[in-house]
C-alpha cells in the first residue's frame, strides 16, 4: 500500500527532470491525491503546478526546499503551505539565488583550471534557465566527453573533497525555519537520515530544529527501510513533532524516489497535514 500524499518533489525549476506540469501529471497517474512541489530554493514552479492540478484532479500544496546549515553541515528545510509571494520568502530566496550563482562561478573556475573549458556556459545549457548546480556541471562533463557518466563526474570532480566541491554559505537552519513560518508555512526537516549523523547528533539536530520552531520531520522519505521509518516515527514522538511523507522525486527511472510510491505514514505519527483544510 502506498501513500497518496506526497509532500516532497522537484521539477525543472530546480534539479528535477520534468516540468511542474509533467510532475503533476505523473503524480496524478501514480494515484497521488495531494502533492507538494518543493523545488530547491525557488517557488517559480508553483503557479504552473497549481494550474496543472486543476486539470488532473489533485491538490497541489505550495512548497519549497530551503538550503540551510546547522553546525557546519548542509541541512534541508521543507516549507509546506507557504505563501509563495510573501516578501520574507522572496527576500530569502533572492539571497539564496545570489549564493548559488557565486557558488556556480567558483565551481566553474575550478573546472576551468583543470582544463574543462566553457564549464559555466556548458552547465547553464543543462540548467535551462534554472539555477546552475553540480548536477548540471556533471551533465556538461559527460556531454563534452570528459567523463563517461554522471557518477564518474561526481566521483572525480564534483563530489565530496573534489575540486568542484565548493561549500556554500547557506543561512542557518533557524533562519530557514523562521522564513518558512513568516511566510505562513510549516517547517519540516527533510530526509533526516541523509545527513550522515550519529544517533546522538541526529537527536541534537532534531532538538535544535524543534527549539527554532520546526514542526515536523519527514518520517517517510524516498529510499528508506521499514526500520528507518519506524525509528524516525519514534524520534518524531519523542520530540513532539508531526510526521511528513514525501518521495523527493527528481527523475525518471529512480523507483526509490518515485511519486506516490512511498509507504504511508506510520499510524502513531501525527500527520503534518492534520490541521489543513483538505478534502481528504
Ligand atoms: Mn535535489
Ligand atoms: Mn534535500
Ligand atoms: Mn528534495
Amino acid at each position: 500500500m502506498y501513500s497518496t500524499i506526497d509532500l516532497h518533489s522537484h521539477s525543472t525549476e530546480s534539479d528535477g527532470q520534468f516540468s511542474p506540469t509533467a510532475v503533476v501529471a505523473r503524480a496524478a497517474e501514480n494515484g497521488v491525491t495531494h502533492l507538494a512541489l518543493t523545488d530547491h530554493d525557488t517557488v517559480t514552479g508553483i503557479d504552473e503546478a497549481l494550474q496543472a492540478a486543476m486539470s488532473h484532479g489533485l491538490e497541489v500544496i505550495p512548497g519549497v526546499e530551503l538550503s540551510s546549515q546547522w553546525n557546519g553541515r548542509s541541512v534541508h528545510i521543507v516549507g509546506l503551505n507557504i505563501d509563495p509571494e510573501h516578501p520574507a520568502l522572496t527576500e530569502a530566496l533572492s539571497a539564496l539565488g545570489r549564493e548559488r550563482d557565486q557558488r556556480a562561478e567558483k565551481i566553474a573556475e575550478r573546472l576551468e583550471k583543470l582544463g574543462f573549458h566553457g564549464a559555466l556556459e556548458g552547465a547553464k545549457r543543462f540548467a535551462g534557465g534554472a539555477v546552475v548546480a553540480r548536477p548540471h556541471f556533471a551533465r556538461f562533463l559527460v556531454d563534452a566527453g570528459y567523463v563517461k557518466s554522471i557518477q564518474k563526474a561526481f566521483a572525480k570532480y564534483l563530489g565530496k573533497g573534489k575540486a568542484g566541491d565548493i561549500k556554500p554559505a547557506w543561512p542557518s537552519m533557524a533562519d530557514a525555519i523562521h522564513c518558512v513560518k513568516k511566510s505562513g508555512g510549516i517547517a519540516v526537516l527533510a530526509h533526516p537520515l541523509s545527513y550522515d549523523l550519529t544517533r546522538t547528533k541526529l537527536k541534537s539536530l532534531i532538538s535544535d530544529f524543534s527549539d527554532a520552531g520546526g514542526e515536523a520531520i519527514e518520517v517517510v522519505s524516498g529510499d528508506q527501510s521499514r526500520q528507518e521509518i519506524e525509528s524516525l516515527a519514534m524520534l518524531a514522538q519523542e520530540f513532539h513533532l508531526k510526521g511528513s511523507c514525501g518521495s523527493d522525486f527528481h527523475v525518471d527511472n529512480a523507483p526509490w524516489q518515485e511519486l506516490g510510491r512511498t509507504p504511508p505514514l506510520p499510524s502513531q505519527c501525527i500527520p503534518v497535514w492534520g490541521d489543513w483544510a483538505w478534502p481528504l
